[in-house]
């Protein structure tokens, strides 16, 4: 039976270290802010930001909210991100997505400084992944593994196998497997025999967005499982991509949904702010001293 994975302490424990750092920034006189842009009013969206900006005050992070009319141009909102881009309060900003459909997603993500992308989408934050030298990493993949870690498991010479390629999960959690040495599979909707792939994966990364799509009996002996998905069933109840009941029964560790990569995800938002925060205080350290 599976060692399940719980997303929930890890965060937390994650936080509570947020929490010290945070402190010993207040010591330099620095306070760490995240500017949260939604545009619109999607009751969705509405919820994600909400539990952002709590995040924000567990952690002792000024949270500014921006909420926008789902009319406004995107010279209005591109303006908008320049002032924050120009904000000393500010270290991270994030635009809340999706966007209405006139506004341009890629323009409007390229347009915030790559020193502020707390979300990590910047493609200079992606490239900079995908040479090895990361500055922002996108949250979830980021989350996924610091879960990974916590397990205490070497990914160096392992058969990972990620099904999903977006360029929020799938894409750069692959990039990040690799990096610690992992030997990497992507998997997509066109991929052919995906259970023999599963089949030989020591690490598989579920990031599609189908309910129990990857079935127990694929999942071999001793593997560890990270379901990402999430899906919502007539009955209002959330499962994965992953059929947990069997596939506990084979994986060493396996996440759960809720409650696994989930909330690691907001606790990532909160490191990149932190850390956004540590960098401009260790250059503006190094500034005074070589002045
Ligand atoms: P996308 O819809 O952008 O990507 C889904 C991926 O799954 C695509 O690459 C697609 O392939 C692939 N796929 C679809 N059908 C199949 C199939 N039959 N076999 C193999 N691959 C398939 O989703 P996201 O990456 O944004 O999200 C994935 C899931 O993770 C969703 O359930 C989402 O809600 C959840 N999620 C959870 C987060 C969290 O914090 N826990 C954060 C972000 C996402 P193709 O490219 O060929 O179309």
């Amino acid at each position: 039976m599976a060692n399940i994975i719980d997303g929930k302490t890890v965060a937390q424990k994650f936080k509570n270290k947020l929490k010290d750092e945070v402190n010993s920034l207040n010591g330099h006189g620095v306070k760490p802010g995240l500017a949260v842009v939604l545009v619109g009013d999607s009751p969705a969206s509405l919820i994600y930001v909400r539990a952002k900006t709590k995040a924000c005050e567990e952690i002792g992070i000024n949270s500014f909210q921006y909420t926008l009319h789902k009319n406004i141009t995107q010279k209005e909102l591109l303006r908008q991100i320049s002032e924050l881009n120009n904000d000393s309060k500010v270290h991270g900003i994030l635009v809340q997505l999706p966007l209405p459909d006139h506004l341009d997603e890629e323009l409007i993500l390229e347009a915030i400084s790559p020193e502020k992308d707390a979300d990590g989408f910047h493609p200079v934050n992606i490239g900079r992944l995908v040479v090895g030298k990361p500055l922002f990493q996108p949250c979830t993949p980021l989350g996924i593994m610091k879960l990974l870690e916590d397990t205490g498991i070497d990914l160096s010479g392992k058969e990972a196998v990620v099904v999903g390629r977006s360029n929020i999960v799938g894409k750069p959690i692959a990039l990040m497997l690799l990096q610690k040495n992992a030997t990497v599979t992507i998997c997509h909707s066109r991929t052919l025999n995906l259970r023999e792939k599963i089949e030989k994966a020591d690490v598989v990364i579920a990031a599609i967005g189908k309910p129990n799509m990857i079935k127990g009996e694929w999942i071999k002996q001793g593997a560890v499982v990270i379901d990402v998905g999430i899906n919502r069933l007539d009955n209002g109840r959330l499962i994965g991509d992953v059929e947990f009941d069997g596939a506990s029964q084979r994986a060493s560790f396996i996440t759960p949904v809720p409650g696994g990569v989930g909330p690691m995800t907001i606790a990532m938002l909160m490191y990149n702010t932190v850390e956004a925060a540590k960098r401009l205080l260790r250059s503006q350290e190094s500034g005074v001293r070589n002045k």
